[in-house]
């Protein structure tokens, strides 16, 4: 049996992984980019290839962590004490353990009480579908008061959807407190993340090599125009000129693509009644020879900044991963609408090294070694209110046609844990289909 996957992000290259594993069928992973990986891919930074877009474990991600362990990387994840910052008033202050949570001067007791009350009933209960019917804001401000809302929880919002967060559901902060609060409540109770020696890339390297020795294979460069039905059975996959037979097809790629790619019998989606809007990001990647913050994440209560957040990567991974050179990332989260996708590369970075100097003064530009600018026009889903009601079906009319992808995520948020939990969770139906059809075949 020849099953085609679409897209060779993480989805398309965990989903090969799974199938090659498990069953006999092959695999084509078919990939436009020249590198694997989509979002979570990697990129060289001159003496060093690191990830594109930042990347972290945390110790909740157990199905990500089990799933490099079956890989063989488990013993290449890197654990690392991490700093959470707040940066408010043109002050910085650290919230990375329970002791210094408790000290957050933009609070007063009572105010830190509710906060804890917030984050508490988020990580007790699993009753997300009535929390997909409250805005975000109006759910964290009736638990914890518009005090904490504003000083607290709007610039963690912000830094991760931008001035889109009013828009989304409980959900989204929902998901958020799971991951990350709940990794904090340890033994320690001191925040943790990994990663992967490498980076991204080992990871990549290590699923082609596997498909490879399974006798399947990643196809890149190689761009889907159209996925059709084939009259005698199976689905017709066109790609770089030529057209394919498949037995069954995997769609892991974003949904507009499927808009444009998909043959309106296999899946009509402009039945549906609203479309699914994600949001981009768009960051500002500085490689320097000096550390430019302490924190992994810093998290922004100020509008005056053109990105709405800073990861320093440097603060969690080993110098010598990238050649004992600083890597820092400057993201901001924008609607497809957004005014800076039409800017260029150059006046990018103009306008965000304006922000670096606002928040540290004391940066100097003659650090630089590098700065690099990447785009990535459909990141985030937007969970808006009662979102699992418009995502599209796993299963499509056709028995042979399927969907799998980070819209899909209802009580989820969009990171690699979710991807391999939601592959698994695909792989318990979708094994014992393939494995009948197989069956059926050596009867015929
Ligand atoms: C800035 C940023 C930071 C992040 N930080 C984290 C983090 O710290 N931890 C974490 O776990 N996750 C993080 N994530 C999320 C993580 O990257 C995603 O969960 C994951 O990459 C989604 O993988 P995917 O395969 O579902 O989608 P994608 O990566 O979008 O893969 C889809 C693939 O389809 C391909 N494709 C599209 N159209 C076609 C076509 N016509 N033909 C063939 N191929 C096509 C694309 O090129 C792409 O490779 C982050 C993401 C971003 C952008």
């Amino acid at each position: 049996m020849k099953i085609a996957i679409v897209g060779g992000g993480l989805m398309g290259l965990v989903l090969a992984q799974r199938i090659t594993a498990s069953t006999k069928a092959t695999v084509k992973v078919i990939e436009q980019d020249a590198l694997p990986g989509g979002l979570s891919t990697y990129h060289n930074y001159g003496d060093f290839t690191w990830d594109k877009y930042y990347h972290a474990i945390t110790p909740t991600d157990t199905d990500l962590i089990d799933f490099l362990g079956e890989i063989g990387l488990g013993d290449q994840i890197q654990w690392r004490r991490s700093l959470t910052g707040f940066y408010e008033n043109k002050k910085f202050h650290s919230v990375s353990s329970s002791f210094e949570f408790l000290l957050f001067p933009l609070l007063g007791p009572i105010d830190k009480m509710r906060l804890a009350y917030t984050i508490l009933k988020g990580s007790r209960t699993d009753d997300w579908k009535s929390l997909e019917k409250i805005h975000v804001t109006d759910w964290l401000i009736k638990l914890g008061g518009k005090k904490t809302y504003d000083k607290f929880w709007a610039p963690m919002l912000h830094a991760k959807l931008g001035e889109n967060h009013k828009k989304v559901s409980a959900v989204f902060i929902w998901t958020y407190i799971k991951r990350l609060f709940k990794a904090r409540s340890s033994a320690a109770k001191k925040e943790h993340m990994a990663y992967v020696n490498g980076g991204y890339k080992t990871i990549f390297d290590r699923l082609d090599e596997k498909l490879k020795q399974a006798g399947s294979n990643l196809l890149l460069n190689s761009q889907v125009e159209n996925i059709s039905v084939n009259p005698e059975g199976g689905i017709n996959v066109s790609y770089n000129g030529t057209t394919e037979h498949f037995d069954k097809v995997v769609f892991t790629s974003p949904l507009n693509v499927m808009e444009k790619v998909t043959s309106p019998e296999l899946y009509d989606i402009s039945k549906s009644s609203k479309p699914i809007d994600y949001l981009g990001a768009i960051c500002l990647i500085l490689i320097t020879k000096k550390p430019i913050t302490p924190f992994y994440v810093l998290n922004i209560g100020d509008n005056d900044t053109p990105f709405t957040g800073v990861i320093g990567m440097s603060s969690l991974v080993d110098l010598e991963e990238t050649a004992n050179q600083h890597i820092t990332y400057f993201p901001k989260y924008i609607s497809h609408d957004g005014e800076l996708w039409s800017k260029t590369d150059e006046e990018i970075t103009a306008t965000f090294l304006e922000g670096v100097k606002y928040l540290y003064p004391d940066f100097d530009e003659a650090d630089i070694i590098s700065s690099h600018v990447h785009r990535a026009f459909k990141v985030q889903p937007m969970q808006v209110l009662n979102y699992s009601e418009i995502v599209p079906k796993v299963k499509t009319p056709h028995p042979d046609f399927y969907v799998l992808n980070t819209s899909q995520f209802v009580s989820e948020s969009v990171n690699n844990n979710s991807v391999v939990t939601h592959v698994d969770k695909f792989m318990k139906s979708f094994e014992k289909e393939i494995k009948s059809s197989l069956d059926k075949n050596v009867v015929g």
